[in-house]
């Protein structure tokens, strides 16, 4: 297994984990971008947003409610947040299992650089 993300799933390497449900996992940042900035991932590895399809497409539920937690759990859901999925070289993304920025405790800035 080389996938970073899939060791902290399995718990080969640590994480601060602040989210898990049977699909999902979500744990801070080891290098933060703003005050809160949590990391949701589906447990099973898919590279990017481009691979949900029918047959997985329950996991973005799942994804959903886990951003949900987290925003609350972190008092960050009022006065909001921002979600952020990077997609592939030209989207900044780094780590190729598909996961979702959960950014807040600071007014975010539009547009992205
Ligand atoms: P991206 O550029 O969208 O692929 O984002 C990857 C994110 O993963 C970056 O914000 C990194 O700081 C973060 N990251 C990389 N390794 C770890 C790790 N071991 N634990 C927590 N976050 C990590």
């Amino acid at each position: 297994m080389t996938c970073i993300f899939c060791k902290i799933v399995a718990k080969e390497i640590p994480a601060t984990i602040v989210y898990e449900s049977d699909t999902i996992l979500a744990f801070h940042d080891v290098n933060p971008k703003a005050p809160v900035h949590i990391l949701v991932i589906p447990k099973k590895h898919l590279p990017s947003l481009l691979d949900f399809n029918q047959t997985n497409a329950t996991l973005l539920i799942d994804i959903q409610q886990a951003i949900l937690n987290v925003a609350v759990t972190l008092k960050i859901d009022d006065p909001g947040f921002r979600v952020v999925t990077n997609v592939r070289d030209h989207g900044g993304q780094e780590v190729n299992h598909v996961h979702f920025h959960v950014l807040g405790g600071r007014k975010m800035l539009w547009p992205p650089g």
